[in-house]
Parts: structure tokens; sequence; C-alpha cells
């Protein structure tokens, strides 16, 4: 299952954190994920607490955030609003989107350091 593999490596960046600044125990962890990871959040958040069991992660709750996609113009920094053409009706050039990508970013990471 999708969810799994991501949470899989979501485990792994926490894991690699908590070696880095020794820490001794993981309290919470905010994530956000772009609207266009296409990741359904319940499955995510059951992936999650099946998967932290005996991980870093076993007594950290996961706070998920979802950011929607935006689109805006690369030339004059136009924002694009949902629904409409994805060009620039200024400047005509193709949209870029510049939120809410398809990533997974690991936002906060409360963690006890010694
Ligand atoms: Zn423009």
């Amino acid at each position: 299952m999708h969810e799994y593999a991501l949470v899989q490596s979501l485990v792994g960046r926490v894991e690699a954190l908590v070696r880095e600044r020794k820490a001794t125990a993981v309290h919470r962890l905010v994530v956000s994920v772009g609207e266009l990871a296409g990741l359904d959040p319940g499955l995510f958040q059951t992936a999650y607490d099946t998967f932290r069991e005996g991980t870093v992660c076993a007594g950290a709750a996961m706070e998920l955030r979802s950011v929607p996609a935006r689109w805006s113009c690369p030339g004059c920094e136009r924002e694009i609003a949902r629904g409409e053409v994805l060009a620039c009706p200024a400047c005509g050039l193709p949209a870029r989107l510049s939120a809410g990508a398809d990533e997974i970013l690991l936002e906060t990471v409360e963690m006890e350091v010694p």
C-alpha cells in the first residue's frame, strides 16, 4: 500500500533526525501533505499508527496538514485562481505550481533532547 511506504520513509527521516540530535524521545510530528500527493489522510494516519509501534515515533502523535494546490505566474507572480485557465492572463505564460505539489514535508518534530 502506497501510504505504508510513505509512512516508512517518514519515520526513517525522523529516526535520522533523532540520531543526529541525540534525542531520547519524540513527542509530536507535524506533517504537511500537498493536495496533489493523492494521499488519503485517514489511511495515512492509520498506517502511521500501525507502523510507529516499536519505532522512535511510538509515543509521537502525528498532525497532518493539507496544503492546497496553488498556481502562480512565473513572470509576474500573479496568483492563478482555482478553476481558471492555467496561464497568466497578463503575460500568457503557463502557470507554475507554487504550493500543494506532491511533496510530503516533515514540518515539525518535537523531541526530547538532553
Ligand atoms: Zn504573469
